[in-house]
């Protein structure tokens, strides 16, 4: 490795080290809830069985889900292989509590890319609003809290779902932790008791001791809480009227979470929990030396290295198109799988700019590896996140500093 990069590393992780206990030490306590759910629920060999065809009377499916409901703290848990995305996830679990003349509030600003089509922000085909429902929308303050205000007047007697975005996702606001989210729930609760409570749960697992506590809590399995074992499936957990009318909207009316064989998913669902606080960890140690060595670079960074965070997902502004390609180029050279593949920017459907994916991962797509995106527009920040391990994670990042400097593009430009 490069001498100077070496260095820089090395320097960054020693002044990191107070940070990385308190990681481990949140892994230690998500694994032991994990751990004392499967004891409980006596998970057993037997679970593991491939089930085929309709799927009724499948233990190791609702073994799981029972597991997911008491890792999330829920009355029951959807856990499927047939949920297909993060944002499949969240659709489901919209369209099966919202009807014709209800309204949909966000409460965290502007949602994740993909929603504002299945939302109708974007005008898309079959889209709620198509369906009747309309969308209302609370900014955040500008210090990145509830606008608890703004919030109360938007509430009206139409509100039926009200929607939280944990992590910032592609932006550069600072994500919401679980005490706010639980807060400010309570706060919504205050006005209305039946305000279904919606999170969007993606790419906060694990990262908090607790998760949050609202009536639906969604997200994908190829991101936290499949540990990068689990090769497909999102997770809709909760209230238990509020789960069986999504699984209503995921199989059929009158079938909801009975069916769904398991595929021979369950052993990934079930090993990729386990591991899944660890794997965080390490995904959030590689986020925080990124950070410490980019701000050590000049850069402006999002969150800072030893700032708290609330998911997985480090941004960094390059300021300078080359620098960002280059960045990205490097982490996809690094990468177990595809490393021979020059990352490129193309585009993509959905977005106005071209993007550039850098992602050489063993389940397609898995963000919860180590992977890094942006879209080609100013002020050119990227967005790393994920790592199946620290040490790639680091090898990673190094391989992305080589690159800048190969390109000569080292250091704030
Ligand atoms: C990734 C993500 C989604 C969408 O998940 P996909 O699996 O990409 O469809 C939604 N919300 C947030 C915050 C995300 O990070």
């Amino acid at each position: 490795m490069d001498k100077e990069v070496k260095e820089i590393l090395y320097n960054a992780e020693n002044s990191l080290r107070e940070q990385f206990r308190k990681t481990d030490e949140t892994a230690e306590i998500c694994t032991e809830k994990i751990l004392k759910s499967m004891r409980n629920r006596r998970l057993s060999d037997a679970h593991f069985a491939e089930t085929t065809g309709y799927g009724y009377n499948d233990i190791g499916r609702d073994t799981i889900e029972k597991i997911y409901a008491d890792v999330f703290g829920a009355e029951s848990a959807l856990v499927r292989a047939q949920i297909i995305s993060g944002t499949h996830a969240l659709s489901t679990a919209l369209f099966g509590n919202l009807r014709h003349g209800d309204e949909l509030l966000y409460i965290s600003g502007e949602p994740y890319d993909t929603l504002k089509g299945v939302i109708g922000i974007t005008p898309t085909k079959n889209s709620l609003a198509e369906h009747g429902v309309t969308y209302r929308q609370a900014e955040l303050l500008a210090n990145g809290e509830f606008d608890r205000e703004g919030i109360g007047a938007l509430i009206s007697e139409k509100t039926k779902v009200v929607g939280i975005q944990r992590s910032k996702g592609y932006s550069f606001r600072k994500s919401l932790f679980v005490s706010e989210i639980d807060e400010i729930v309570g706060y919504v609760k205050s006005i209305r008791k039946d305000i279904i409570c919606m999170v969007d749960n993606c790419y906060g697992e694990f990262t908090d001791i607790i998760e949050p506590c609202a009536d639906l809590v969604v997200g994908s399995l190829i991101k936290n809480a499949g540990g990068g074992l689990a090769p497909v499936g999102g997770y809709i957990a909760g209230n238990a009227e509020c789960v069986a009318n999504a699984a209503d909207c995921l199989t059929a009316p009158g079938l909801g979470a009975e069916i769904g064989a398991n595929m021979g998913v369950v052993k990934s669902f079930a090993q990729g929990l386990f591991v899944a606080p660890a794997v965080v960890a390490a995904a959030l140690k590689g986020a925080m030396l990124t950070a410490k060595v980019f701000e050590t670079l000049g850069y402006e960074v999002s969150p800072k290295p030893r700032e708290n965070r609330a998911d997985i997902v480090q941004a960094i502004k390059f300021g300078n198109r080359d620098a960002l390609i280059s960045f990205c180029k490097g982490i996809q050279e690094a990468s177990p799988v595809d490393s021979f593949a020059e990352a490129e920017p193309a585009p993509m459907p959905g977005y106005v700019h071209d993007v550039i994916m850098a992602a050489g991962t063993f389940v397609s797509g898995a963000s919860i590896e180590l992977s890094a995106d942006a879209p080609i527009r100013e002020p050119y920040i990227a967005y790393v996140q994920g790592g199946l391990t620290f040490s790639h994670c680091k090898i990673g990042l190094a391989s992305a500093l080589c690159r800048l400097k190969k390109d000569g593009l080292y250091g704030r430009l």
